[in-house]
This record gives structure tokens, C-alpha cells and sequence, in this order.
């Protein structure tokens, strides 16, 4: 690994531009929100030129409805958005169906229109939980799974 050497700033900086409305960096980027994400299932290049990359993140810009498709790195490290934690509670779940789906992914499976608003209540309320029924547990795995499926889905 190329400690990220391999992500070209100037290139991303320079395409991100193009797609947003104002010039400056600082202020272009904070036009920038995550819309979604998936995992690709052949490898993809990033827009800061960086391949393979396999978690991608789909950026839409709220000014101008533009769209973007950046690699879960650079999209923390030069966008400042916070798409890895997603990505950690993806990967959470998929080593361990059981295990509850994290914070940042249930808030944004929900706004995505994943997780229903009842499955967003289920979450807050057993979040922190142990000790889970059979059923809960069952619950949990169906919403963990639904997650799954979605991202890999988006990739097809
Ligand atoms: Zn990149």
C-alpha cells in the first residue's frame, strides 16, 4: 500500500470543481453531501485517478443536483464527509450478523429509505442491548441483511 500516494488530489480537486458552482475549494466542497454508497463489484477508478476502488461513495451536489462517484479514502480525507464510519458498520454487521448495525449507518440507511421509520425505532431502542428475545435478535439480523443487500445491489 502506498500510503494513499496513490490519490491525486489535484486531479480530484480540479473534477470535483468543475461539477460544483462555486471556484473556491473550501466553499465547493461544502456543497457536497454522501448520497449513497456501494461496493462495486469489478474495481473502479476514482475521480482523484486512484485504482482499484471497490467502496464507493456517491456524492450529489445540493446546489446544482450534479453527481460524483469517489472512493470511500478520498472522500474522507479531501471532502471531509464521513462515509468510512458507514463502512465500518458494514463491515461489523457482514463479520457478525448479530451484531447491531452502527450509529452513522442507521442514520443513513433511514434518510436513504432503507430501514423503515419502525425499523429506525427498533435500532434506538436496542442500539445499546445485550441481552436480546429470539425475536429481537431475528429482527435484527432481517435489518442487518437488508443492509447488505442494498449495497451490494447498487453496485449491479
Ligand atoms: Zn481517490
Amino acid at each position: 500500500m502506498a500510503g494513499g500516494e496513490g490519490h491525486n488530489f489535484k486531479q480530484l480537486k480540479e473534477a470535483i470543481l468543475t461539477l460544483s458552482q462555486a471556484t473556491d475549494w473550501e466553499l465547493a466542497k461544502k456543497e457536497w453531501k454522501l448520497k449513497q454508497i456501494y461496493e462495486a463489484d469489478e474495481a473502479e477508478t476514482c475521480l482523484c485517478g486512484h485504482t482499484p476502488i471497490i467502496e464507493i461513495c456517491v456524492l450529489s451536489n445540493t446546489l446544482n443536483g450534479q453527481h460524483a462517484e469517489v472512493g470511500n479514502r478520498c472522500v474522507k480525507r479531501f471532502l471531509g464527509l464521513r462515509s468510512d464510519l458507514i463502512f465500518v458498520g458494514i463491515k461489523r454487521i457482514r463479520a457478525d450478523i448479530s451484531k447491531a448495525l452502527n450509529t452513522d449507518s442507521t442514520v443513513f440507511f433511514y434518510e436513504q429509505g432503507v430501514l423503515t421509520s419502525w425499523e429506525y425505532q427498533f435500532q434506538n431502542s436496542t442500539l445499546g442491548k445485550r441481552a436480546m428475545s429470539p425475536k429481537q435478535l431475528e429482527i435484527r439480523h432481517r435489518i442487518n441483511q437488508k443492509v447488505l443487500d442494498y449495497i451490494q445491489r447498487q453496485g449491479i
